[in-house]
């Protein structure tokens, strides 16, 4: 499966290094923003199941998107290392945070959150934040590059 991974500036909050993955076989695409966690995405939704492809099968695309206010990630890994990350609506923080101490396995959980104009990422576990701007992902020129 042959994907290009490109930035692009996210449509909901600006930010300049959300990552656009294009597979350029199939014409489909993943947009991911880890800064607000919005998305979207184009698909192939008429695969045959069993793989014999009709002659004149052409693709049918579906569009997806989903806007969230909060990009979260999770890991069992102290260090941060393997994680699962995503999105997460206004309303569905509240049983995210709460999800997180109650679970003994989950080691590293942090969001994102917008307060007067400035992003800023939270550490659930260790009840810490700083600005988006000063981690990994913040410096947007380097990380673009
Ligand atoms: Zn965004």
């Amino acid at each position: 499966m042959g994907s290009v991974m490109s930035d692009i500036t996210c449509p909901e909050c600006g930010y300049g290094c959300a990552t656009i993955d294009t597979y350029y076989k199939t014409g489909e695409e993943y947009v991911n923003c880890n800064r607000c966690g919005s998305g979207s995405s184009v698909t192939i939704v008429n695969r045959p199941e069993d793989g014999n492809y009709p002659e004149d099968w052409k693709p049918e695309y579906e569009e997806k998107s989903h806007k969230t206010a909060h990009a979260f990630a999770v890991s069992k890994d102290p260090t941060g290392g393997i994680r699962s990350c995503g999105g997460l609506k206004r309303n569905q923080l509240k049983d995210f945070v709460r999800d997180v101490k109650n679970s003994d396995e989950v080691k590293y959980a942090t969001y994102t959150y917008k307060y007067r104009e400035l992003w800023f990422i939270k550490d659930v576990i260790n009840d810490t934040k700083k600005p988006f701007a000063d981690t990994k992902y913040g410096d947007e020129e380097q990380r673009c590059s």
